[in-house]
């Protein structure tokens, strides 16, 4: 069955429960309808189900198109980006981000693929924090220490979704409400992640926005794995990376950072100009597997969309560029990937098949007072951006 729930003159958003919608399939009449079909067939979003989880919830799937062929598919659980289809240098689409077909995939364990991460990415060290005074306890899920979000975090809660009228490109808003005591975080916290996809630019756009009744750290971010020759195609070493910092935040061998903050310079850290990913990464300090899994602390310290990161994967051309508002970028290049999972292409995902390049404030901001506060206050608003923009040269 189909049925149409929104229509404006810059977007055509199309309803269907199962299936593929043909875009522009309607009738419009008069010289607005007929405009409307024409931005239609341009930009849109679909909506199809995407499978049921074990309790029989409904998993929804949006597909979000540009008119220059870049297509963004995101469900509703865990607010996941299953997958993202960008031109090569001959206009070649292919899928860019690793991931599964199947909605039982994604169920079972898996390194959060495409996935939000929150109330707060990366780690907090023993799993817990002092705040106003009080000792929280947070849920262990990586040895000792707490990791995105804990045992339930935001990639594995059903997200609502809502799409949205996009200026000419299409759009999905997806919400949670995090009740207080979640994982044992404070606070009951309301979250709105939004999906962008411009009308003439082959951009990923994600805006987070969060509130909250009681203080508590937030530090949400996408989990996205790249892999800009195509998802199950071989390893990210020939990837050429930039990254706009000078300076890192060192960890210890539970990844847990030192609450130093330190040059690049002169290290096999400096992304300041592009490097190979593969060219210094079996020197990288640290304990196996091995490989970058760090925060680096961004130039712009934040607060203005800026220019994060630039990466080109030579054969293809595929560029993708990265700005963000956030404070810092964690560079992880799938160290932990071991080839027992097998992503869309039938291929197993092996060690470093992916790359993700993840906006955030720093790892256990909430133990060190020298690191950019993830604190929110009940009556401030959560707001941060980051764009995944493509290109091909
Ligand atoms: C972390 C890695 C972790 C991975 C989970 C990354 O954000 O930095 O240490 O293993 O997420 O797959």
């Amino acid at each position: 069955m189909k049925s149409r729930f929104s229509l404006s003159r810059t977007l055509a958003v199309w309803a269907v429960m199962t299936g593929i919608v043909a875009c522009g399939s309607a009738s419009p009449t008069t010289a607005g309808q007929e405009a409307t079909k024409a931005a239609a067939t341009e930009a849109r979003v679909e909506k199809t189900l995407f499978g049921k989880t074990a309790d029989g919830t409904p998993i929804e799937l949006y597909t979000l198109k540009n008119a220059k062929g870049m297509v963004v598919k995101v469900m509703t659980y865990g607010a996941i980006v299953t997958e993202v289809h960008v031109p090569d240098r001959t206009g070649k689409m292919t899928d860019v981000v690793l991931g599964f077909n199947r909605l039982d995939q994604y169920l079972g364990t898996h390194p959060y693929f495409g996935a939000i991460v929150g109330r707060v990415a990366n780690r907090i060290a023993r799993g817990q924090f002092t705040l106003n005074g009080k000792l929280y306890k947070l849920a262990t899920n990586n040895g000792p220490n707490h990791l995105h979000g804990g045992l339930k975090g935001f990639d594995k809660v059903v997200w609502k979704a809502e799409p949205l009228e996009a200026g000419g490109g299409a759009a999905v808003r997806l919400s949670y409400v995090s009740p207080d005591g979640d994982e044992g975080y404070p606070g009951t916290l309301s979250v709105t992640v939004t999906y962008t996809l411009p009308g003439d630019r082959n951009e990923l756009r994600i805006d987070y926005g969060a509130t909250t009744d009681r203080a508590t750290p937030v530090n949400l971010s996408s989990h996205i794995y790249f892999n800009l020759a195509g998802e199950g195609t071989g390893d990210i070493l020939g990837h050429e990376v930039m990254l706009a910092a000078n300076a890192y935040t060192p960890v210890d061998d539970a990844l847990i950072p030192t609450g130093k903050i330190e040059p690049v310079a002169g290290t096999v850290m400096d992304f300041t100009t592009p490097h190979a990913i593969g060219e210094r990464i079996a020197r990288v300090p640290g304990a196996p597997p091995g490989g970058y899994d760090h925060n680096y602390v961004l130039t712009s310290g934040g607060g203005t969309l800026a220019l994060a990161a630039r990466v080109k994967e030579p054969k293809s051309g595929r560029v993708m560029e990265v700005l963000t508002t956030e404070p810092g970028i964690q560079f992880y290049t799938g160290n932990f990937l071991d080839g027992t999972l097998t992503g869309k292409a039938g291929v197993a995902y092996r060690k470093h098949a992916g790359f993700c390049l993840e906006t955030q404030h720093f790892p256990d901001s909430v133990n060190h007072p020298n690191f950019p506060s993830t604190i929110l206050e009940p009556g401030k608003t959560y707001k941060t951006s980051t764009v995944y923009r493509f290109s091909a040269d």
